[in-house]
C-alpha cells in the first residue's frame, strides 16, 4: 500500500539556530517513523533573508531583480543543507533541494514570482528511495533556468504548492506560534487561538497582513482543497486548521500591516501614478481621492523605485499602518469602530470596506494600541451584539 505523503514547512525561527534545528528533525522524524513519506520545505534562518537585502541595499537602493533573487536564494539553501545533514547524522537519509533541481518552473516576475508548475519526478524518485526530501522554499527557476523568488514570506506557497502537486494528504506549516489567532498575538495578548479557520476569512486575513501564512499559499489551498495546517515547532499541539468555504463569524479576527506609505499627487497625476504602480509590479492596497489630493497606499520599501521614475509629480509620502477588521459583519461597523477609536484619541485618516472587512488606515504608532482596544470591544466583549440589536429594533 502506498504510504501517506506528509509536507512539513518550517519558517525562519524554527531553523533559526542549529539547536532549533535538532526540533525541527524531530518532528520530521515523528513523522517519518509515523509511516509517511516526508517532504520538508525550509525557509532562510530567521534574520538572514533581511541581511541579504541590507547587503543590496548597500550596492543599490534599486538592486537588479534578478541578482537580487540569486543573493536572497541563498539564504534558503544554507538551511536545506543544513537541515538534511542534521537527519543525516541522526541516521535518516535526507536530501536537499533548490527550487530548481526540484522543477519548481514560475514565471518570470522577480522576486514576486508566481509557481506555473512543478514537475514531481525528481521528487518522487528520492521518496522511492526511502528519503526524506527537503526543498529549498521561497525560490524556483523561470523558463530560461534563472532562479525566481516568491515574494517574503513565500516558502508557506512553495510549500502548499508542492503538497498540491504530490498530492500529500496534510500540508503542515510549522512556525513560531501554536496556530492562527484573532490577531497577532505579539500584539494583542490576549488574541484567541482559532482551532478551525475557514478559507475566506483566512484569505482575507492573510491578504491585510496576518503574515502567518502567506496569501497565495491560501489561495491555492483553497483552490486546490489542499489540507492546511498552521502549527507550532516548539510546542505540541493540533494547531489550526483552515477548512471551510463560508465564514460564519460576526468578527473573525484583526489584521495588522506595517511598512506602508500614502504617496500622494494632485488629482490629474492619478491616473498616471497606479499606471507606473501596475508597471513597476508594485501592490497597491488602497486608492485614495480627497478634496485636496488623491494617493495611493504601497509598501514602504516600494517607494524608492516609485521615486527614481515618479518623483517630479509625487507631492508627499507618509508612513502608514493599516488594521483590518474581518468578518461578516465588520463593514456595517465603521461609525462605531471610528467613534471607538477617538473615544481613545487614535484618529482614523481613512476607511474603506469591502463585503466583509473594514479597513482603517492609522498613523503608525497608533496601531498596536488601536489593534488591542478593537480586539477588547469586538472580539473579547463582542460588541457587535449591540448593532444587531439595534437593526432588529429599527427593523
Ligand atoms: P515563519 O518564519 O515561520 O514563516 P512568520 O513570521 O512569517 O513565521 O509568521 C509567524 C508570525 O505571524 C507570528 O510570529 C506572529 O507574530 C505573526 N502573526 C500575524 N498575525 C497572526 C495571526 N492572526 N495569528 C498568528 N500569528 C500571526
Ligand atoms: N526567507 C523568505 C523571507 O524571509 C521567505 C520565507 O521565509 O518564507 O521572506
Ligand atoms: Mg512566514
Amino acid at each position: 500500500m502506498k504510504k501517506p505523503i506528509i509536507v512539513q514547512k518550517f519558517g525562519g525561527t524554527s531553523v533559526g539556530s542549529i539547536e532549533n534545528m535538532h526540533l525541527v528533525a524531530k518532528h520530521i522524524i515523528k513523522a517519518k517513523d509515523d509511516g509517511n513519506q516526508v517532504v520538508v520545505v525550509v525557509s532562510a534562518m530567521s534574520g538572514e533573508t533581511n541581511r541579504l537585502l541590507g547587503l543590496a541595499h548597500q550596492v543599490d537602493s534599486v538592486p537588479t531583480a534578478r541578482e537580487l533573487d540569486v543573493l536572497l536564494s541563498a539564504g534558503e539553501q544554507v538551511s536545506m543543507a543544513l537541515v538534511a545533514m542534521t537527519l543525516n547524522k541522526l541516521g535518516y537519509a535526507a536530501r536537499s533541494l533548490t527550487g530548481g533541481q526540484a522543477n519548481i518552473v514560475t514565471d518570470n516576475q522577480h522576486n514576486d514570482a508566481t509557481i506555473k508548475a512543478i514537475d514531481t519526478q525528481a521528487i518522487t524518485d528520492l521518496l522511492e528511495q526511502d528519503q526524506i526530501v527537503i526543498v529549498a522554499g521561497f525560490q524556483g527557476v523561470n523558463e530560461n533556468g534563472d532562479i525566481t523568488t516568491l515574494g517574503r514570506g513565500g516558502s508557506d506557497t512553495s510549500a502548499v504548492t508542492l503538497a498540491g502537486a504530490l498530492k500529500a494528504d496534510e500540508c503542515q506549516i510549522f512556525t513560531d506560534v501554536d496556530g492562527v489567532y484573532t490577531c497577532d498575538p505579539r500584539v494583542v495578548p490576549g488574541a484567541k487561538k482559532l482551532d478551525v479557520i475557514d478559507f475566506p476569512s483566512m484569505e482575507e486575513m492573510a491578504r491585510k497582513g496576518a503574515k502567518v501564512l502567506h496569501l497565495p499559499c491560501v489561495r491555492f489551498a483553497w483552490k486546490n482543497q489542499v489540507p492546511l495546517r498552521v502549527l507550532s515547532t516548539f510546542d505540541v499541539n493540533a494547531g489550526s486548521l483552515i477548512k471551510g468555504e463560508t465564514g460564519t463569524q460576526p468578527i473573525c479576527g484583526l489584521a495588522l500591516q506595517r511598512d506602508l506609505a500614502l504617496v500622494t499627487v494632485d488629482h490629474d497625476s492619478l491616473a498616471a501614478l497606479t499606471a507606473q504602480c501596475q508597471m513597476l509590479g508594485i501592490e497597491v492596497w488602497n486608492v485614495i481621492e480627497k478634496a485636496e489630493w488623491a494617493g495611493v497606499v504601497i509598501k514602504h520599501d516600494a517607494c524608492a523605485k516609485l521615486d527614481l521614475v515618479f518623483s517630479n509629480k509625487i507631492r508627499n509620502s507618509e508612513q502608514v499602518s493599516l488594521l483590518t477588521k474581518v468578518g461578516l459583519q465588520a463593514p456595517e461597523l465603521k461609525e462605531q469602530c471610528c467613534a471607538l477609536l477617538a473615544a481613545n484619541n487614535i484618529g482614523v485618516e481613512h476607511v474603506s470596506t469591502t463585503s466583509q472587512s473594514l479597513m482603517l488606515m492609522l498613523s503608525p504608532q497608533n496601531i498596536d494600541k488601536a489593534a488591542n482596544i478593537l480586539h477588547e470591544a469586538y472580539i473579547d466583549s463582542q460588541l457587535f451584539v449591540a448593532v444587531e440589536a439595534k437593526h432588529a429594533c429599527s427593523g
